[in-house]
């Protein structure tokens, strides 16, 4: 694997910078935005492949803050702060400096002073891999093995580290070549493309828009058990009938009838105009 290749020829001190980094398997950040209580799988998984190494584990965070500043990075144009990257992993800000000096070392990441990071080329490709195979193992997991979609991002977390590249197009082979995670998010291609998206936060329309429902950005379980309970899943029709002023409440039409989400909930529903 590149990533063991990469560290083994760093000359930086790695059992110093696991003890300091504050790599935490327990937690889960959240690819496409769903925090997760930890799984026995990455256990068991790590005892049946040995992935329990020093080298694993720092493969495993190293991808964890590639794919978080690539999703920071591109809803800005300025630097992604170490702060940011820190609160979004759950590590402390110190932990989140090594790993970033680290990622920059390795050629992932161009530092700005004060300022912050961006994603070299190389680190993009290196997220959009990350985040290809995380949303490719919901999506396997839902459509093969019938998890609930809210069930599938914390599995999905624990078993990227576990899987290779031939294990992975066979998933999306089995998977029917998807296209979007469970929860509406784009699958990179396999040549490091992410899908180019038409759709935007329901709160940016206008009262009377007409669209359907693509992607649910930021989730729990149990919003996601919620929104499944009143068939708010991506692919479904909604109109936008009101909303009320100073962060009021949502009012939808859907399907099934018409439905009131808080305006944090709306704001996380993306939806694509109906033409
Ligand atoms: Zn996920
Ligand atoms: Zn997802």
């Amino acid at each position: 694997m590149t990533n063991i290749r990469i560290i083994k020829t760093c000359p930086l001190n790695l059992g110093f910078l696991e003890d300091n980094l504050e790599i935490n398997q327990s937690k889960t950040p959240g690819l496409c935005g769903l925090d997760g209580k930890p799984t026995p799988v990455a256990a068991a998984l790590n005892s049946l492949t040995g992935a329990d190494s020093a080298t694993e584990a720092m493969s495993h965070a190293r991808r964890d803050y590639l794919a978080e500043i690539y999703r920071l990075q591109s809803s800005t144009e300025v630097p992604v702060t170490t702060t940011a990257v820190a609160a979004r992993l759950e590590v402390s800000p110190p932990a989140a400096v090594k790993m970033m000096r680290l990622l920059a070392h390795e050629g992932y990441l161009r530092r700005q002073p004060y300022k912050g990071v961006r994603l070299t080329p190389k680190g993009e490709r290196e997220a959009l891999r990350s985040i290809r195979r995380h949303r490719l193992l919901e999506a396997f997991l839902v459509t093969v093995m019938k998890f609930g979609w809210d069930e599938v991002h914390t599995h999905a977390h624990d078993l990227e580290a576990a899987i290779n590249d031939q294990f992975e197009d066979r998933m999306d082979e089995l998977a029917g070549y998807p296209a979007r995670c469970p929860h509406g998010d784009p699958i990179p291609t396999k040549d490091g493309r992410m899908p180019a998206l038409s759709e935007a936060s329901l709160l940016t329309f206008p009262v009377g828009t007409r669209g359907i429902l693509r992607r649910i950005r930021r989730h729990t379980p149990d919003k996601l058990r919620y929104l499944a309970e009143i068939r708010l899943t991506p692919g479904t029709p909604i109109t936008l009938l009101n909303r009320a002023p100073f962060d009021g409440p949502v009012r939808l039409k859907t399907p099934v009838g018409e439905q009131v989400l808080g305006a944090d909930m709306a704001a996380n529903l993306f939806i694509e105009v109906a033409t």
